[in-house]
């Protein structure tokens, strides 16, 4: 057995006819059907002309057998690369030009679109639809069942995963065999998963949430998920009763406490309810526990490192913070400008290192070197700081840090204590351009239906909690906040929609 991730997939089978994946169409996939699936899609890949090492890029409708091309992909030896199906041609000849795929597999209603530049990229162009058929599936369908996994070594790519963008142009993150297995597996028994376990699967598959931690660890579990195309709050629901885990963005949770059902009968089944992506707010927390009885378990990664933090299984997990470092994985909090540790407790950036943390960027080599230091720790751009328990909290990234007349102002600091105005839902603090501060201090705030939009009265009751300078200079109300699929704040949106308000 090799260290190719589905090597480990099928050495830790117990049972082939243990049930794998089901969907909302009545599709039910054993473990046995995985394998022979993906050794059929192998087949056709190879056929295809894709080599070890080869890219793959998809840009494909969420089913059973995109996750099939995902196992195919690496069972072939491949480097799997899932591209967001919101992306524009434009953005999508980016990625191509930058990936320089073997094969792009899409939707067939983009092939017309996107074959120009897939094959500029010297990418053959395949297509997948939502239901599974299409030119790659015709191809698959003709091969045997049979193939034999090419081996890979714990170092050979295994994916290429483009971050968010949510800070700046999207980075091809490398990312090889031995940092999906050994993640999954730390979290595996981080969270006491096993087969008896049925995940509701309802993230994209497109990003490490939905692809690794969802996909391997329950396939590396030997337990079952019910895919979902979408996030559907009253189809979570009533699934809830046969499943035992949900892993969501914090707008799910949000969402899922609109429904009048959520109650503590409807999550009794339940084991685990899992939140990351982005912060999950305390009082989305406190109302969960008080709803359902259960405690969301937030935990920290991104598409670099897989998960680096996590909240107990046993043990307190505590709202506001995302836990401790998970067993290999070590953290430290440095001052950003030197990169020595802070004292404890202090804030600084985030840095981690373990068998998780990925090869560098794709075909950027400047940025590798300032992020991934020789010694291993990764420079995360997260601000954070170590609490008296040994917890870990985020208080956002370092690009939303805010200097304002030359004090450093932690957007988080300031939007806890608007969260908790009464009337207020939630709000994004941001840092705009100013002629006497550098920047000014500004509070996006989104107002409950019904509630006084009032600017100066939000300003007056912050004045009792915060440091003058910590106060924003103007509250500006909008209907939302902008946010990405994952559920991210887009809080470069709101800087250029309001960069001019001090000018
Ligand atoms: P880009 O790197 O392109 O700007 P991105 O950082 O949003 O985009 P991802 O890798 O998808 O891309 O997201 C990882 C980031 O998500 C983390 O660095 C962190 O800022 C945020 N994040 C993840 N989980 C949590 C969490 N539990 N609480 C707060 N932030 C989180
Ligand atoms: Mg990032």
């Amino acid at each position: 057995m090799s260290d190719n991730i589905f090597d480990v997939l099928s050495g830790s089978i117990a049972d082939e006819a243990a049930m794998a994946i089901e969907t909302d169409a009545g599709q039910r996939l054993s473990y046995g059907d995985l394998l022979a699936l993906s050794g059929q899609m192998a087949n056709a890949l190879v056929e295809l002309g894709l080599r070890p090492g080869d890219r793959l890029a998809a840009q494909v409708e969420k089913s059973t057998e995109a996750i099939i091309l995902y196992l195919a992909t690496v069972r072939a030896g491949g480097v799997f690369l899932p591209l967001n199906t919101a992306y524009t041609a434009a953005e999508m000849q980016y990625f191509l030009t930058d990936a320089e795929p073997a094969i792009f597999v899409c939707d067939p209603t983009r092939q017309g679109e996107l074959g120009a530049a897939a094959k500029a990229a010297g990418a053959r162009i395949l297509t997948l639809d939502a239901n599974g058929g299409g030119s790659l599936a015709v191809a698959a369908a003709r091969t045997g069942t049979d193939f034999a996994t090419i081996a890979r070594e714990r170092d050979d790519l295994a994916a290429l995963l483009y971050t968010s963008g949510t800070t700046g142009r999207s980075k091809g993150a490398m990312l090889t065999h031995g940092n999906l297995v050994s993640n999954a597996l730390t979290l595996r028994e981080a969270w006491h998963y096993g087969p008896s376990d049925i995940l509701i699967h309802a993230l994209p598959i497109f990003h490490t949430h939905g692809l690794f931690v969802a996909t391997n660890v329950t396939l590396l579990s030997g337990a079952s998920m019910i895919l979902l195309r979408k996030f559907d709050p009253a189809r979570i629901l009533a699934l809830m009763p046969r499943t035992s885990v949900l892993m969501g963005v914090p707008t799910f949770y949000v969402r899922l406490l609109d429904e009048a059902g959520l109650t503590r009968e409807a999550a009794a089944s339940m084991r685990l309810f899992i939140s990351g992506s982005a912060p999950l707010l305390e009082d989305t927390h406190r109302r969960w526990q008080e709803r359902t009885g259960h405690a969301i378990l937030e935990r920290y990664g991104m598409t670099e490192t897989n998960m680096n933090v996590s909240n107990p299984y046993i043990g307190e997990r505590i709202a506001g913070t995302v836990g401790q470092p998970l067993p290999g994985v070590d953290l430290r909090i440095t001052d950003p400008a030197t990169g020595e540790d802070v004292p404890a407790g202090e804030i600084g950036m985030i840095e981690v290192r373990g068998p998780n943390v990925f090869k560098g960027y794709w075909r950027m080599p400047e940025k590798t070197a300032e992020e991934l230091r020789a010694n291993g720790f990764f420079i995360t751009g997260d601000l954070g700081r170590i609490d008296e328990r040994g917890y870990v909290q985020i208080v956002g990234r370092g690009k939303d840090l805010i200097i304002s007349g030359g004090f450093n102002v932690y957007p988080k600091e300031v939007e806890a204590e608007i969260d908790a105005i009464p009337g207020v839902v939630e709000s994004a603090v941001i840092g705009l351009p100013h002629h006497d501060f550098g920047e000014a201090v500004t509070a996006v705030v989104v107002a409950e239906a019904g509630a006084a939009r009032d600017d100066a009265a939000i300003i007056a009751m912050l004045q009792q909690r915060l440091a003058r300078f910590k106060l924003p200079k103007q509250v500006l109300f909008v209907e939302s906040l902008p946010r990405n699929t994952m559920g991210k704040v887009q809080k470069n949106l709101l800087r250029d929609r309001f960069a001019g308000l001090y000018a």
